[in-house]
């Protein structure tokens, strides 16, 4: 804006433009802009609520090149938003991180740090100083996780199919909850090592194969490589595999070109192929002398390599990706065999069936790599189908999900009630200990407490009931009846028993939740100025 600038000379006469009134084009500063961030922050709360719980909306994201992804996950929703204002991106950090952390939650998360800025904003306009507030949220939030310590419930491992089918219950999966539930738990207690409660998510893989019916998912107990077998004349099952993983060329050595070949006759690129041939059958004995039955290689073959494999009867699958091979070591016990000079029995693998399977009417084929759960680590792959590809990446996105809320289940047994139970209790907990504040600090208890009420009021509301007339009910049944497991009825199923429902969410994931959007809102409550790197301060 150079309305205000004028022409002048310095005293050697060269031109220069003077701008007056710069000094009062200020930035938003201090509290004025404290209230912009929180404002910013809100906007992106706000889309996000309506796709809390089991009736939260799908959203449609369309990125830049047109790619459509419908998801109902917050952190997806979130990473794919295009964000201008640096506090919001904010928000997508704090998903991410709940993500990293719980793998669950990741709406949920939001719609509190959203509230508790709302909170924050009102007490400002009365006057509260930014810093005395987040403070006053962080006192606040001790006292909401004590709560939910001292009503958390130890779990039944029984009860984790339960758990999963809740986190499954607003996903796309919902009509095949049943099945993906006990794939959650079928994998998670398949891996798990119970007496460290540890589970290794590297043990499972999940693979997705668009076409069919997402009912046709299903667990594997062992590795499954999307591929087929090398020749189709090779059997499609072989039983007390011993594998030999090759990430070597499996193939003659082929002539380097920046050597020179000078070939004169016919006979001798004859003499050539023979040679070729009959380096790639030495090396066919040689598997089969180190007692391998069947090999998987990194690289692909020819088809005359593949002939001979044929007629040796060793079979094999090609081009196996790079992460698919370390599974498949760890799985079968093998050692993955970097030059072919290197092979011998002690690094072949045991599998007890390798098999190819085949799907329904298409031509599509996988092979399923079936270890002794005895010997090697036990991993297990899951198959997703489903219709489109749509479809598949949020079908896999909830399941990733529900093994999340599994595999939280099988560290920490605690769980606290859901459908907005346990922030009613917890939001009780901090309102009665408002009361008993001193200071100001009361008024950031409060409006704390006031937050907590955003997660039953935002279920309530996305299931079409009336928002404040149930969280009325639901607090005074609670405070009533001191029991913290009355939530929203999302599903009408005519009860607000949580625990009846079996709508539980992990105690450490609640945690985690209530943590993080504290340490978010204070963090923006303490931001006065952004300053971008790059661009003019105006
Ligand atoms: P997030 O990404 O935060 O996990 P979800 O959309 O999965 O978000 O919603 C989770 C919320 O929905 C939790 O507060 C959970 O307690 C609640 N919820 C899930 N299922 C039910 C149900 N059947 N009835 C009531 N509340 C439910």
């Amino acid at each position: 804006d150079l309305s205000n600038a004028v022409m002048a000379q310095d005293e050697n006469g060269r031109p220069l433009i003077i701008v007056r009134d710069q000094g009062q084009k200020t930035k938003l500063q201090g509290i004025e802009a404290v209230k912009s961030h929180i404002l910013a922050a809100q906007s992106v709360a706000d889309i996000m609520k309506t796709s809390l719980g089991p009736r939260g909306m799908d959203k449609i994201m369309v990125s830049p090149d047109g790619d459509i992804t419908v998801t109902n996950d917050g952190a997806t929703i979130l990473s794919n938003m295009d964000l201008e204002s640096q506090v919001a991106k904010l928000l997508v950090e704090l998903s991410k991180s709940q993500d990293d952390e719980v793998g669950d939650g990741t709406t949920g998360v939001i719609v509190l740090a959203g509230a508790l800025l709302e909170q924050a904003l009102e007490l400002i306009d009365r006057g509260m100083h930014p810093v005395r507030i987040a403070n006053g949220f962080d006192a606040a939030c001790s006292v909401a996780i004590s709560k939910l310590e001292e009503t958390a419930e130890e779990f039944d491992e029984t009860d984790l199919l339960n758990a999963a089918r809740t986190s499954l219950g607003s996903k796309v999966v919902s009509e095949h909850k049943e099945l993906f539930a006990k794939i959650a738990v079928d994998a998670i207690m398949y891996v798990a090592d119970l007496e460290r409660r540890d589970v290794d998510f590297d043990l499972i893989k999940i693979v997705s194969k668009t076409g069919g019916s997402m009912g046709d998912s299903a667990l594997i107990h062992g590795v499954l490589v999307d591929k087929e077998m090398s020749h189709p004349q090779m059997p499609r099952e072989v039983t007390d595999a011993k594998i030999a993983i090759l990430t070597c060329p499996f193939e003659p050595p082929k002539p380097k070109t920046k050597h020179r070949l000078d070939l004169a006759s016919p006979e001798e690129f004859k003499q050539l192929q023979q040679y070729e041939k009959d380096t790639f059958k030495k090396m066919i004995t040689d598997l089969k002398d180190a007692g391998a039955n069947f090999v998987v290689c990194q690289w692909g073959f020819d088809d005359e390599a593949n002939h001979l494999l044929l007629q040796n009867n060793l079979p094999a699958l090609r081009w196996v990706g790079g992460p698919e091979i370390e599974l498949l070591a760890m799985a079968t016990n093998a050692r993955i065999v970097p030059r072919f000079e290197d092979l011998s029995a002690s690094k072949l693998g045991h599998a007890t069936s390798i098999k190819e399977i085949s799907f329904g009417t298409t031509s599509e084929k996988m092979v399923t790599v079936l270890a002794d759960p005895e010997k090697g680590p036990k991993t297990v792959s899951i198959l997703v189908r489903g219709s489109n590809e749509m479809i598949v990446e949020e079908a896999k996105r909830a399941l990733h999900d529900a093994l999340c809320v599994v595999r939280n289940l099988v560290r920490d047994r605690r769980v606290v009630y859901g459908g907005g139970a346990a922030e009613i209790s917890a939001a009780l907990a901090v309102s009665e200990k408002a009361d008993s504040e001193a200071g100001i600090e009361q008024y950031a208890f409060r409006a704390f407490s006031k937050a907590l009420d955003a997660v039953p009021l935002t279920l309530a509301e996305n299931s079409g009931l009336n928002a404040i007339e149930t969280l009325a009910n639901l607090k005074s049944q609670q405070t009533l009846s001191k029991k913290a497991n009355l939530g929203v009825d999302c599903l009408f199923t005519g009860s607000n028993d949580m625990r009846e429902q079996f709508v539980v969410d992990p105690f450490n994931g609640k945690r985690a939740q209530l943590l993080l959007a504290t340490q978010l809102s204070r963090m923006i409550l303490k931001i006065s100025t952004v300053i971008e790197a790059g661009k003019p301060q105006n």
